[in-house]
């Protein structure tokens, strides 16, 4: 298949392919991009550095609200600590990542982002916040995005990523997380991160309730904003866990995600990278590599996640043992400064 498909196409592939027959394809799209027998990953820990949150999402296990027993702030040297470990088992990715605190502001974030940058220099990458968090601060800090974009870039700051996408339709967020800002907003503050010259990628998570029109809905608005803005440096996908969450519900298959997989692999024919969810999906993620994924990370904690469900396995060898096992190279991948931000 080399042309680009419809959601129209998706879906009948979605209802009627067979796996072998999506695996097929998505190998086809996958070998575009990357050698057929090859994948890349990274070590990395992502760092709750707060679970104070007013947003109130009904699919998450981790946050408290302000005045409530259990909230934290994590302290600098709490942060610090935490990426020496990281350091010392042979990581380099921190992902920071809390929740909408409403006494910690802008400058907080820039003042970290800007310690832990003349800490560790390159040494250490760091994805700084997710676009929901982003458009939160910027919100606080009644500052445009491209303004508060550029207070992030000039702390030091490369990557803010695509996380708190959960699923890209008004109508999702306006059933689980009504606080949380429109589709709108978040590909208007993704488009200012790309503009200010920083790296950004795409996230998705299924398995809530939604509908396979809204995950179409979801790739259709990842692949357009590709198309207008060439931004994303990859898409990763990964399930809900929902143990201790309001919603509740049921854990989806291995199968269905790695159908999933495949179908994003076929659709964002211009996104290069797929990358697959070991937090959520354990053992089970590698083999979407079969399904067109090519990339992974290894992570050793984190929280969000694990409250809900999520199992951290911190031997890393016995995981990078399994993609072995199913006839792949694997090679570590050093996140990437952004070309504009060549020091
Ligand atoms: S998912 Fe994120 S934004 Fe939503 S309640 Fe949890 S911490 Fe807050």
């Amino acid at each position: 298949m080399s042309e680009r498909i419809t959601t129209e196409v998706a879906a009948e592939l979605w209802h009627g392919a067979s796996d072998d027959e999506l695996k097929r394809l998505a190998q086809a799209a996958r070998g575009c991009w990357h050698e057929p027998d090859h994948a890349t990953y990274m070590v990395m820990r992502i760092i709750n550095y707060t679970n104070v949150c007013v947003a109130q999402c009904d699919y998450c296990a981790f946050y408290v609200l302000p005045n409530q027993e259990g909230g934290y702030v994590l302290s600098r040297e709490d942060v610090f600590a935490k990426i020496d470990e990281l350091l010392e088992v042979g990581g380099d990715l921190v992902a920071f990542n809390g929740g909408f605190n409403p006494k910690l502001p802008l400058e907080f974030y820039c003042d970290l982002f800007a310690a832990v940058r003349e800490r560790y220099g390159d040494r250490v990458e760091f994805y700084a916040l997710t676009i929901a968090e982003f458009v939160y601060l910027a919100d606080r800090a009644k500052l445009s995005y491209a303004e508060a974009a550029a207070r992030l870039r000039d702390a030091g700051v490369h990557w803010v990523t695509g996380g708190g996408s959960e699923i890209l339709t008004e109508d999702f967020r306006s059933r689980h997380a009504k606080w949380k800002y429109t589709v709108l907003d978040y590909f208007d503050a993704q488009r200012a991160i790309v503009e200010s010259g920083m790296k950004t990628t795409a996230t998705m998570v299924i398995g809530f309730d939604e509908t396979l029109d809204e995950r179409l809905e979801h790739l259709q608005r990842t692949r357009d904003f590709q198309d207008e803005t060439d931004g994303l440096f990859s898409f990763l996908c990964w399930t809900y866990k929902p143990y201790g969450t309001a919603f509740g519900g049921r854990e989806i298959s291995p199968q269905e995600y790695w159908r999933h997989i495949a179908l994003s692999r076929i659709f964002l024919d211009n996104v290069k990278h797929i990358r697959t969810s070991v937090l959520t999906q354990n053992e089970e993620a590698f083999r979407a590599l079969d399904y067109g994924a090519d990339d992974f990370d290894l992570p050793i904690e984190d929280e969000v996640t694990q409250k809900a469900g999520a199992r951290i396995e911190l031997d890393l060898d016995a995981l990078l043992a399994i993609p072995r096992q199913l006839g792949y190279t694997v090679e570590y991948r050093r996140a990437e400064r952004p070309a504009a931000l060549t020091a």
